[in-house]
């Protein structure tokens, strides 16, 4: 398993070692991330995106490794860029797809159909017959008006019914708007059997960006309780459905200090329970995961530049750096909400000469919520920053590109750059 990359380019000076739990420090670290995603950063001359098709790969082969044999369905929303869904293709992935045009999207990509779910429980007749037409064939329910339309606008669908979650140790938890209890799943598994539907499936989400393996372990606890009751129906289920919330690892969270997932206890947690759950079926059972920033977060880069460093007043009297960026909340980072990117400022390579302020980070636009590190956890910059100065904003991958507005101040979306080699040819 790759964790966040600490490799140090030749001549960029020292890595300095960053206190863990050190309040914000951690984010004037001047380690460059490897593979294409440095020579491609550093060779940019505006702003953009850029993944690392090679990283992408390399992390679902280590998904893969451990969890052998499991259906890999990414969700398309955490990065809907065709070079990206194509390259995922290749290695034998298919899609978690939410909306007609993501199924579209998914095809163009090369994708076999029985490849594509369409994993929204939130859909309408129009979207379910859309879909039909398109030729899926398995559909995400969690009510029984959900599954009656589908029965009657994709008859004879395959239909995996989502369980809800309690959504804690998640970075975002996605309880309440998704998922039923367990007593109707039941019930909407015996009106899809009822309605000609195939009731094929269980699934859950445990929540985005998972830090426990606990919420795995209550999910799969919950999954078994329901196998068996389905089981005492005739009910058979042929796949289990374990969503999304693998974790990214280059992560900090709000307060600056680098999030640590226990990725192995969660691959052990989830290889124990689908050996446990299929041990309670009489046919095997076929396993799903519909990983979406694991995939793709820690391989995607912004490359931002500084529009301001500023120091003001406050209201209360103390004085306060503001650091402007030409990125924020509106224009990739919209989930400065919940955690906080590594910083990296190439042209103050050399630390022993740079003396670090604390600051706010702000990006661009006339919105006081595009920013983070106000009150007691300030990010720590360079003091030398000037306007035009190239910023790299790393783990930036997921949900960067299909969390961005449109025309907000007049800023424009990232221009996207998908990288497989070294990258040392300026791009512009
Ligand atoms: C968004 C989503 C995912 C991916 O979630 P991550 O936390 O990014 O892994 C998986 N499944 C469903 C149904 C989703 O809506």
């Amino acid at each position: 398993m790759s964790g966040p990359h600490r490799s140090v380019p030749k001549g960029r000076g020292e890595l300095r070692d960053q206190p863990r739990g050190g309040g914000g420090r951690a984010t004037a670290r001047h380690d460059t991330p490897a593979g294409a995603l440095g020579g491609h950063l550093a060779a940019a001359e505006s702003d953009r995106i850029v993944y690392d098709l090679a990283g992408i790969e390399h992390r679902y082969d280590a998904l893969l490794e451990e969890l052998p044999g499991i259906d890999v369905r990414f969700a398309l929303k955490a990065c809907p860029v065709d070079e990206v869904l194509r390259c995922l293709v290749e290695r034998g992935a298919g899609f978690d797809a939410a909306s007609p045009a993501e199924i579209v999207q998914a095809l163009r990509a090369g994708v076999e159909l029985h490849r594509v779910h369409y994993g929204n429980t939130v859909k309408s007749d129009r979207d379910i017959a859309e879909a039909h037409r398109l030729g899926v064939r398995t559909f995400a329910t969690d009510s029984v008006q959900d599954v009656t339309a589908i029965a009657e606008h994709a008859p004879g669908a395959r239909v995996f019914c989502r369980l809800a979650t309690s959504g804690e140790g998640a970075l975002w938890g996605l309880n309440r708007k998704f998922g039923c209890s367990p007593e109707d799943a039941v019930r909407i598994l015996g009106t899809a059997r009822a309605c000609g539907l195939t009731p094929a499936g269980l699934s859950v989400h445990v929540g985005s960006q998972q830090m426990t393996g606990e919420a795995w372990q209550q999910a799969l606890d919950t999954l078994a309780e329901v196998l068996v009751t389905l089981d005492g129906l005739g009910i058979v289920p042929d796949h289990v459905n374990l969503g999304g919330g693998l974790p990214a690892l280059g992560y900090l969270d709000r307060h600056g200090t680098p999030l640590d997932p226990p990725l192995d206890k969660i691959f052990t947690v989830v290889r124990e329970g689908m050996d446990r759950l299929n041990g309670l079926t009489a046919a095997p059972l076929r396993f799903v995961v519909e990983p979406g920033r694991h995939l793709v977060a820690d391989h995607g880069a912004v490359r931002a530049h500084v529009y301001r460093l500023t120091e003001r007043a406050q209201p209360d009297g103390t004085h306060a750096r503001w650091l402007y960026l030409s990125v924020g909340k509106f224009n990739g980072l919209y989930e400065m909400d919940q955690v906080r990117h590594r910083l990296v400022f190439p042209a103050q390579a050399d630390e022993a000469e740079e003396t670090y302020v604390p600051a706010v980070v702000a990006g661009p636009t006339c919105d006081s919520d595009d920013a983070y590190g106000e009150g007691r956890y300030p990010a720590r910059v360079p003091r030398s920053l000037a306007s035009g100065d190239p910023v790299w904003i790393l783990s930036a991958g997921a949900y960067a590109t299909s969390y961005t507005t449109q025309g907000f101040n007049g800023i424009r979306p990232l221009p996207c750059v998908c990288a497989r080699g070294p990258g040392r040819t300026p791009l512009t």
